[in-house]
């Protein structure tokens, strides 16, 4: 092979990877090698080249002086064309990268296991991406000081093996560099439930101090992967696929990739053995396992333009991401009501809270989803204390455009939403080069329905005014209902609790959100335009006295609850370490707390929640 990468655990101790990159015919003119800037599908410049150590090169055995040309490039001297011994002319590149992250977006090592992204540890030779490669992954034995502690350490990988031996150290192939940084390796003592869906072998990996019922989650999750296999049909997009898990006390992410996804979860999230209930923990991390799976299509494959082919050295923008993150956050508990796995109710409930969270971003009516998606690399992935005053996310109302749009269609009998992703793959997806253009998804979705969906996609997508939602929902016979919170931790999709405390008097609102702090509460955000903005209130300000009484947590909370609206609080905080002292008038809290009801049992309304949730379920 022309070009072959070595990864050598180093030092677990010091968390060092040792990475070698051969390049059999390198550049005469000096051979040129980056690490990419971003990961794909997190948008946001991480510059993983920040933890690359030590470099070297070497030609021959001689030593070839390797300089740096810019933040995440690096140059070799140029090669000697009259090198006449061919098997010195290949040129190795060696660096140190330094593992201790923890996210599914890096690369970790100690003496517990091993994790890496291509992206964050593996170079790109210049003039040689699109070449195919191959990786030697070596066994961690003289990493570790102790004897042979990692003896019995495995490997799990999406890559193809070539020549691997029982624990899956050795040699795999990537098709070229895209490739080579899209499957992401987990090294050390694993779990592995293995299970089909629709014939193709899929395997959940759980590393990390956990313990599940791995029948049950296999179980569920072959019924969740089977829906999304039979969305898009066969061909499938891959022979097999890994679930990449670790489980920590308090954790949650996941990074899709071609035919894995590395997730991040709490170990509660999991279900515990003997335990049959869904409850609102493992229904969570089976949308997260969802949500990944349906990237395999929707991303991963159905791309924008603007990734075809992804410019891994800055960012790449494109106003899309409303349709691959939010349609995809969408279908991933649209999947688990599909499947049989949660009731109806349950997923009224998930869509009620979604509601909630875009209802609570005041920020709504500054930016539109377009706005958002572009500026995903400044805003979303940097939010800041102002982030729910001027930003939307793409995900929740992104989802919100999904249901909306898959609500349009099918209450004017011209199809659905999952006819214009099968659309979308047919055009886009599986071997189609080019990319989705930026009004690609837009005109196909028309071009589906036969529907002129300018006005929808104006205001769903260019727009800040919030979607007609009640009217989507009638004529599927759900009706939306908006109340204050009842609590801080009030995050929607249930009706209030009755009675309403006292005789359903208006709660009174600082406009606030807060967390704890030595000596009172910290507001973490302070709302555009409420209470506490207006009682001049700036985010970072310690509350330490409600009317003269110490402010705490929850005291906070019901010493604001116990104004009657219209009424003054008097409020003394510290802004750095000066005292200051505010009264803030509060307004009635807003109705931003959804939650959706069945309401009837009108035959066609019926019949449009049936074909849409493919449920059965009574109304209620
Ligand atoms: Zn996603």
């Amino acid at each position: 092979m022309d070009l072959h990468y070595t990864v050598r655990l180093k030092d677990a101790d010091a968390h060092l990877l040792e990475v070698i990159c051969r390049v059999a015919a390198p550049d005469p003119a000096g051979q040129r090698f980056s690490l990419p800037v971003w990961i794909p599908g997190s948008y946001l410049v991480r510059e993983f080249a920040r933890h690359v150590g030590r470099v070297a090169a070497e030609c021959g055995g001689r030593p070839v002086a390797v300089t740096k040309l810019a933040k995440n490039v690096w140059a070799c001297a140029p090669h000697d064309p009259h090198a006449t011994d061919p098997a010195g002319a290949a040129l190795s590149f060696r660096y140190e990268v330094y593992a201790l992250d923890l996210s599914v977006r890096g690369a970790y090592f100690d003496r517990e296991r091993a994790y890496f992204n291509g992206a964050a540890v593996l170079v790109r030779a210049h003039g040689h991406g699109e070449a195919p490669c191959t990786l030697e992954l070596r066994p961690p034995a003289e990493a570790l000081a102790d004897a042979d502690p990692a003896a019995d350490w495995r490997v799990a990988t999406a890559m193809p093996a070539v020549d691997t031996d029982a624990r899956g150290f050795g040699v795999y192939r990537a098709g070229d560099y895209d490739e080579l940084i899209d499957h992401p390796f987990e090294v050390g003592r694993f779990t592995t439930i293995r299970f089909r869906a629709r014939g193709v072998p899929h395997e959940f990996v759980l590393s990390g101090r956990a313990e599940m019922d791995g029948e049950r989650l296999g179980r569920d999750l072959a019924r969740v992967c089977t829906e999304h296999l039979d969305l898009f049909g066969p061909p499938y997009p891959f022979a097999r696929y890994l679930f990449l898990t670790l489980a920590v006390g308090e954790g949650y992410g996941g990074l899709e990739h071609r035919a894995s996804t590395s997730l991040l979860c709490a170990r509660d999230d999991l279900p515990r053995p003997g335990d049959k209930a869904m409850g609102d923990a493992y229904r969570g991390f089976l949308g997260l396992c969802s949500h990944e799976y349906f990237h395999a299509w929707n991303v991963k494959r159905i791309k924008p333009a603007a990734f075809s082919p992804y410019d891994l050295d800055a960012e790449n923008y494109t106003r899309l991401l409303w349709a691959f993150e939010g349609i995809t956050s969408y279908y991933d508990d649209l999947a688990l009501v599909r499947a049989g796995l949660i009731s109806e109710v349950s997923y009224l409930e998930l869509l009620a809270q979604n509601i909630t969270r875009v209802l609570r971003t005041p920020g709504r009516f500054v930016q539109s989803l377009e706005d958002a998606s572009f500026d995903a690399w400044i805003k979303f992935y940097r939010a800041d204390e102002d982030a729910p005053n001027s930003q939307v996310s793409y995900y929740a109302k992104g989802a919100l455009v999904a249901l909306a749009l898959d609500l349009k269609l099918r209450a004017a009998g011209r199809g659905s939403l999952d006819e214009v992703m099968r659309a979308l793959w047919a055009r886009y997806g599986a071997d189609a080069g080019g990319g989705v253009p930026e009004d690609g998804v837009e005109r196909l979705a028309s071009e589906v329905s036969g529907l002129d969906l300018r006005e929808f996609f104006d205001l769903a997508l260019r727009g800040t005014e919030d979607l007609p939602l009640g009217e989507l929902f009638a004529p599927f016979g759900i009706s939306v209902h908006l109340r204050p919170a009842e609590s801080p931790s009030d995050k929607g999709g249930k009706a209030p609790k009755e009675p309403q405390e006292p005789a359903g008097r208006p709660r009174a609102s600082l406009g606030v959100r807060t967390s704890a702090a030595p000596g009172g509460v910290r507001l973490t955000h302070v709302l555009r335009d409420g209470a506490a903005a207006r009682a001049g209130l700036a985010a970072g300000d310690v509350v330490v006295a409600v009317n003269g009484l110490r402010a705490e947590g929850e005291r906070l909370e019901r010493q604001i609850a116990a104004t009657p609206v219209g009424g003054r609080v008097r409020l003394h905080y510290f802004r750095r370490d000066e005292l200051a002292e505010a009264e803030a008038v509060l307004p009635a809290a807003p109705e931003d707390t959804c939650h959706l009801c069945v309401e009837g049992d009108d035959g066609r309304a019926r019949v449009l929640r049936r074909q849409w949730l493919r449920t059965v379920a009574p109304a209620g």
